[in-house]
């Protein structure tokens, strides 16, 4: 029997995720010398997961990754199916047997929990919905944030933070020829939210922003960045963390940060004000959420090891929205083992592992293997590990040829589900271009699935 890998029994994997990690793994077994097929399997008509719903609509550079996905998806031997959710509309098993190799790419869809009382107050949301919803993301398309309010609380100081922190700062003029959705720009054209207050449980050297994402909130055409200089002394710790030769970030993060106003003079209609070694520990409110309840922490441990602790000492900021910006975490999938602690499938360099060791045939790549760090290129790697981790496994492999989407599109027909493909999503991709062009927006999303599959007729 010819090896596989052959071109008489080429190696069929499903990659299961249309996002970065996905189009890196797929980008590295078309590299790898092989005779390799690929099926994508993605939940949603349209590809490239984050880079499309996450990345946010004033960094249009980030989405240029966009243009090295759609090279790859051209390879010949590359399928998108997409419209179909795995674990619903087709078992895990099922894949198995299908293909030699499963490599789940699927990101981190969900929240982390503050766990805190008042949590889930009206008026309390997640970075993830919002950033969803303007975003046009269709599982988020009838979110409705109350932006009548006029201070706005974001707990976390990561990118995300920031992302939601310009979007809320920015002016319309600043967003209007972006590929912001549509319902979310006229959304926040009526915003009256005047103050964004970002909150740190650790110190100004911690916050997690790149230093371009936070130079940009010091950067905004009718907003001030604000600080309060008491704010930012440092304990001895993050002294010597801003030293270190490693932390550049770091030190250019406290230097912005001292260069954001305690005051302005003459201030714009805006402020996003910085707070740090507070943490949330209760929203208050009657019907909806009123105040924040803060603890006050100071740091304790080795530099680069520091973590907060509550003093005890309370104190109090009004707020009518609030969105908690504190990390994703990974859902679980039928037929999958996963590690709820962490939100990620457990593995050994993406080998997915149960209680008995290795399930064979089965991979993980990205957030879902790692948890939710990094940027976009961090994926390219991550994913070209998780490849040579399977190409290791080559022979253990079942042998003979897989029949690979040939015995699925039968079973989802079956099941009444319609896959899109690549060709299909470059119509949908054409007709979002074709919307835009006339207000000067690079694209105008659909934001439905309905509407989506009306462009294909279906
Ligand atoms: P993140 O970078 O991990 O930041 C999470 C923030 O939440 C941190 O400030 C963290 O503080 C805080 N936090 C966590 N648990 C908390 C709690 N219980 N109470 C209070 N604060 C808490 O996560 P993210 O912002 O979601 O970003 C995810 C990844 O995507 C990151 O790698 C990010 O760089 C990337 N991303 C990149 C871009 C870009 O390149 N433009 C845009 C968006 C996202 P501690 O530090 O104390 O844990």
């Amino acid at each position: 029997m010819a090896a596989v890998g052959t071109a008489e029994t080429p190696l069929r994997v499903a990659v299961v995720g249309s996002g970065p990690s996905g189009f890196y793994a797929t980008e590295a077994l078309f590299k790898c010398g092989k005779s390799v097929t690929v099926d994508m399997y993605e939940r949603l008509p349209m590809p490239y997961g984050l880079v499309r719903s996450g990345v946010a609509p004033d960094h249009p550079k980030l989405k240029q990754a966009i243009l090295v996905y759609d090279k790859i998806a051209r390879h010949p031997a590359f399928r998108l199916i997409g419209n179909v959710t795995v674990g619903r509309d087709l078992s895990v098993q099922e894949l198995r047997h299908a293909y030699h190799a499963v490599i789940f790419t699927c990101g981190a869809e969900t929240d982390r929990q503050l766990s805190i009382p008042g949590e889930d107050l009206p008026g309390s949301y997640t970075a993830t919905e919002f950033v969803g919803w303007y975003n046009g993301h269709p599982d988020y398309r009838d979110r409705r944030f109350d932006l009548s309010q006029e201070v706005a609380v974001i707990i976390g100081q990561g990118n995300v933070a920031a992302d939601v922190c310009r979007i809320l700062a920015k002016t319309v003029d600043e967003l209007k020829h972006t590929d912001i959705a549509e319902h979310a720009l006229d959304a926040l054209a009526e915003s009256r939210v005047r103050e964004i207050h970002v909150i740190g449980r650790r110190g100004p050297a911690q916050a997690k922003f790149t230093s371009k994402e936070l130079r940009e909130l010091g950067e905004l055409a009718d907003a001030d960045a604000v600080v309060d200089p008491a704010d930012l002394s440092l304990n001895p710790q993050s002294v010597a963390e801003i030293a270190a030769k490693s932390n550049e970030v770091g030190a250019k993060n406290v230097q912005l940060f001292h260069g954001f106003l305690a005051d302005p003079l003459r201030p714009k209609t805006r402020r996003c004000v910085f707070h740090f070694l507070r943490s949330p520990v209760e929203l208050l409110g009657v019907s909806r959420v009123e105040k924040l309840l803060l603890e006050k922490n100071r740091l304790e441990g080795a530099p680069f090891d520091q973590v907060a602790r509550g003093t005890g000492e309370k104190v109090e900021l009004p707020c009518g929205i609030l969105f908690r910006s504190i990390g994703y975490k990974g859902l679980p999938i039928d037929g999958l083992p996963f590690d709820d602690r962490k939100g990620v499938f457990p593995n050994i360099e993406g080998r997915v592992r149960d209680g008995s060791g290795a399930v064979p045939g089965v991979y993980c790549a990205g957030w879902i293997k790692r948890g939710p760090t990094g940027i976009i290129g961090t994926n390219r790697a991550d994913s070209v590990a998780t490849v040579n981790a399977l190409l290791a496994d080559l022979e253990s492999l079942t042998p003979g040829p897989a029949a690979g989407a040939e015995v699925i599109y039968p079973m989802l027909a079956q099941r009444n589900v319609r896959p899109i493909s690549f060709d299909e999503w470059l119509k949908i991709d054409a007709a979002e271009i074709g919307r835009g062009t006339p207000k000067g927006k690079p694209r105008e999303k659909f934001t439905r699935l309905d509407e989506m599959l009306r462009v294909l007729r279906v």
